[in-house]
């Protein structure tokens, strides 16, 4: 699927789909949060952007890992640990590699899934980023058992986010800020599950074209 100058390529393709929604994802974080999901995105992928640009990496699990803490270090919210943690996991899955093939990334989806709901405490159907990410693994790994082709697997994975994250309109929010409001949090998509849509859509999409 990709050799890391394509990884590189793919992550920096994401960091500008947050970066251009920035607005749109603080709108979302305004309606049931603080209102700074957008700010804390833009800011973790900046330093993402940051350590691809400036970084020489041996293997796929060093990017991610070098990534992973970009976001540890430089997001103050709840979602720079949380989405942090997912790149750290996915780069425990990833050892010496430097190629990432398709069965690679709907690992390293699983792995950080895991990952956030152990460092979030959280599981699916609470309106979160999970809420995105769980559908889009599973509707990659339909996919991958169908025989799918990468691109068709990597725009599974794409459209299981995407109706993931419609679903998470109809849900209360039982983690993080957002749980404050309760049920008033319906009627809203969760933020955190928008980013994760955006940046699986990104990825899908760097390799479509
Ligand atoms: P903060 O809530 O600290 O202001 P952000 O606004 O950047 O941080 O991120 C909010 C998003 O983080 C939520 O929309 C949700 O998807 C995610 N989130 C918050 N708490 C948790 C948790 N415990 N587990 C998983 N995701 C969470
Ligand atoms: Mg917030
Ligand atoms: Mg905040």
């Amino acid at each position: 699927m990709a050799e890391l100058n394509q990884v590189i390529g793919a992550l920096n393709h994401a960091a500008d789909i947050i970066e251009n929604n920035k607005q749109h994802l603080t709108e979302l974080d305004g309606a049931i949060g603080d209102g700074d999901h957008g700010i804390n995105m833009s800011r973790g992928f900046s330093f993402v952007k940051k350590t691809l640009d400036e970084g020489s990496f041996e293997t796929a699990a060093d990017l991610f890992k070098k990534s992973g803490m970009a976001l540890v270090a430089h997001v103050g919210g709840a979602s720079g640990p949380l989405f942090g943690t997912a790149f750290l996991r996915a780069s425990m899955t990833l050892k010496d590699k430097t190629e990432i093939t398709i069965e690679d990334y709907i690992n390293l989806l699983k792995a950080s899934i895991e990952g956030i709901k152990m460092r979030g405490k959280s599981d699916a159907g609470e309106k979160t980023m999970l809420d995105a990410l769980i559908p889009a693994y599973e509707a990659g790994e339909q996919a991958v058992q169908q025989g799918k082709n990468t691109v068709e697997v990597l725009q599974a994975v794409k459209e299981g986010s995407e109706k993931g994250l419609k679903e998470t309109e109809k849900l209360v929010a039982k983690k993080g800020r957002a749980s404050y409001v309760g049920e008033r949090s319906i009627g809203h998509q969760d933020p955190g599950a928008a980013s994760v849509a955006l940046i699986l859509g990104a990825i899908a999409d760097y390799f479509s074209e």
